[in-house]
């Protein structure tokens, strides 16, 4: 049956990115299907091992999330290290994946930079704590941005092999079962993961780099706009924002080249729920300078709500805490069912 399973890391300022490319997409599926959302903390120490408050980052997400709209009763909220079949499934797919695979992934190149033998090898190996995070689950879908594309291929191609190498297996202990693949169904354990990524702003790029997407662990914080940052900050940080000295097109065609001129228009279409053809249509001809307080005002009268109310959640640890605590007892649940017969598909004594 379908789930929807998806994390975000504590590794800084929740920006406008991960809200239009994820968490806002979290919030319109929980009304129709059954949702599982994660503060990926293990991931957190893969670029960066030490960090000064990964206590509070992690509640700090938490609050997003739940100031956005998610209900953790109906689903479940919780972060990931609480959960060791997490880490635990993880190895056993670093059994799967080949070398080969990890090596060709580019979140893992820009991340390495220069230095990659020195990069941890949790930052090579994270494509597969990823695809724990999802099949321990048995995950059907998961919403994300643009970037994340990537790794969910991946996903599928771990899920793929094991169901592959252990077909027999899997079949001898009766834990098969019928997997939509595209078109055809198969006869696997592990689903192949759909990906949900739509909509006008699955990339949100940097406010000062048209070419970087916007980013928590990115040094300048003018390049984003926070979920935290009040109406006067979002207002500065647009009109500083990059831009060319040219007026606005009037058709989608005319940002092509124009990637900071497409990201604002973007921004504005997915704030708007409209298209970018219904933006170019209100503001064609028009310049930045007229444009961008319009769309400080739209992102400001979007984000104040919720940052109000991530306020307010922080101020109340108890309550974030009990709701990672709740959320990790019935995550942890369906984990060791999961674990269980994984266990028995390969063979171990348990
Ligand atoms: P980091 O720089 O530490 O990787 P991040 O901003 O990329 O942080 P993640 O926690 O890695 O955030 O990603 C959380 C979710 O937000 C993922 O689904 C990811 O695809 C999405 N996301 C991240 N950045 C953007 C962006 N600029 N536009 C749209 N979606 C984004
Ligand atoms: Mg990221």
């Amino acid at each position: 049956s379908p789930r929807v399973f998806s994390g975000v890391q504590p590794t800084g300022n929740l920006h406008l990115g991960n809200y239009l490319g994820a968490i806002r997409k979290f919030v319109a599926l929980q009304e129709s299907q059954d949702c599982i959302y994660c503060v990926v903390d293990l991931h957190a120490i893969t670029a960066q091992l030490v960090h000064d408050d990964l206590k509070s980052q992690i509640r700090s997400i938490t609050a997003a999330f739940l100031a956005a709209g998610i209900d953790p009763k109906r689903h479940i909220v919780f972060n990931q290290s609480r959960v060791s079949g997490h880490a635990e499934l993880a190895w056993i797919f670093n059994c799967v994946a080949r070398i080969g695979w990890m090596n060709r992934m580019t979140q893992f190149k820009e991340k390495a930079g220069k230095d990659r033998e020195n990069a941890s090898l949790g930052l090579l190996a994270y494509p597969s704590l990823m695809a724990a995070d999802i099949l321990l689950y048995r995950a059907t879908h998961v919403p994300v941005g643009d970037d994340q594309k990537q790794h969910l291929e991946l996903t599928r191609d771990i899920a793929i092999k094991f169901n592959n190498d252990f077909s027999g297996r899997i079949a001898a202990a009766g834990l098969g079962t019928e997997i939509a693949m595209g078109e055809e169904t198969v006869n696997g354990y592990f689903p192949i993961t759909e990906p949900l990524i739509g909509g006008e702003a699955t990339r949100v790029m940097s406010l000062k780099d048209g070419s970087k997407k916007m980013s928590k662990s990115d040094p300048s914080d003018l390049s984003r706009i926070n979920l935290t940052d009040d109406a006067e900050q979002i207002a500065r940080k647009i009109k500083k924002a990059k831009t060319d000295p040219n007026a606005l097109p009037s058709e989608p065609k005319g940002l092509e080249g124009r990637a900071e001129a497409d990201n604002l228009v973007g921004i504005y279409a997915a704030l708007a729920d409209l298209s970018k053809a219904d933006v170019l249509k209100d503001f064609g001809g028009r310049q930045f300078s007229e444009f961008k307080p319009v769309l400080a005002e739209l992102a400001v009268e979007k984000l104040s709500p919720i940052n109000a109310e991530m306020r307010r959640l922080i101020d109340d640890p108890a309550h974030i805490d009990a709701v990672l605590k709740d959320g990790g007892e019935r995550a942890g649940a369906i984990a060791e069912k999961t674990m269980a017969d994984v266990k028995e598909i390969i063979g171990f004594l348990q």
